[in-house]
């Protein structure tokens, strides 16, 4: 793949070359993928602070195979100075206020007006994906994993053969990101409760019901997460009857499977890619 490594004619400045880590299996792959290949690069994690520990042990691995520091991007402000400034209204998949405020402001303000080639790891078998790149004119996106038919079970190679494998939370949880995440799917906010019950109860402290109007903030629409996770064992049975009927309809077609996975979550094409990569 062929690098730019020319300056600005205007500023005189170096092009930088940055690759975004979420702490999800993409963006890692990516940067092992490219490890060498991109003179100057920066890696760099936007920490929205309320990620969870197996994503900051994944970067610490990650940054330790590199060999390379990742500039940590903390959120100008915490996640609950903007949730008092939105008013207790929760982020949800159409306001995504929590991106633009606790990723993107941090990772604007850190590139400035400089010009920069963006390396996003959206896969071959992904091309659907969409999310934030950048609408800033000083960034240019590119896809290596698209230009070069990195599919999902090649992303899987590289991690294994890097000696990283997948983060922990792959186990109960899809993508990366906050424990809070409105994406998650109802299978994943049970393994949040199975895995780390105190950030679950952290989650539920944030849902509130109105006591003038009555309408309910809560992570997912029409249910609570106290009214969700009474109901843990059916969600996990209606989960695993779903991953076992498409492990059925995927059979023999392995770039269906690539695609969606076990095929029991879905929600993931509108996902972020700074979130979720
Ligand atoms: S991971 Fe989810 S909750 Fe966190 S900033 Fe991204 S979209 Fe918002």
């Amino acid at each position: 793949m062929p690098v730019a490594t020319h300056t600005s004619d205007k500023e005189a400045k170096p092009v930088r070359h940055i690759i975004a880590l979420s702490g999800g299996k993409d963006s890692s792959a990516l940067a092992v993928y490219l490890r060498g290949k991109i003179p100057n690069v920066e890696y760099v994690f936007c920490d929205t602070g309320e990620e969870l520990d197996e994503t900051y042990e994944y970067l610490g691995l990650l940054e330790a195979f590199l060999g390379k520091k990742i500039q940590w991007l903390k959120s100008i402000k915490d996640f609950k100075f903007y949730l008092d400034m939105y008013k207790g209204v929760l982020p949800d998949a159409q306001t995504r206020w929590c991106t633009r405020m606790l990723k993107l402001k941090s990772y604007e303000q850190y590139i400035g007006d400089d010009e920069v080639v963006s390396y996003v790891g959206i896969r071959a078998d992904e091309p659907h994906r969409t999310g934030y790149i950048s609408t800033k004119p000083n960034i240019k996106a590119v896809f290596p994993f698209i230009e070069n038919n990195i599919r999902h079970a090649d992303v899987v190679r590289i991690l294994e053969e890097a000696g990283l494998g997948l983060p922990k939370y792959y186990s109960w949880r899809s993508r990366s990101g906050c424990y809070f995440c409105f994406f998650q799917q109802k299978r994943e906010w049970i393994g949040l409760l199975e895995n780390h019950p105190d950030l679950f109860e952290k989650a539920k402290a944030y849902e509130k019901v109105d006591p003038v109007t009555g309408e309910r903030y809560t992570w997912n629409q029409g249910e609570s997460l106290d009214e969700l996770a009474q109901r843990a064992d059916e969600i996990k049975a209606d989960y695993l009857k779903r991953k076992e009927r498409n492990a059925l309809a995927f059979k023999g077609h392995q770039k269906l499977k690539d695609v969606w996975g076990d095929g029991a979550d879905s929600g993931e094409a509108i996902a972020c890619t700074i979130c979720h990569l």
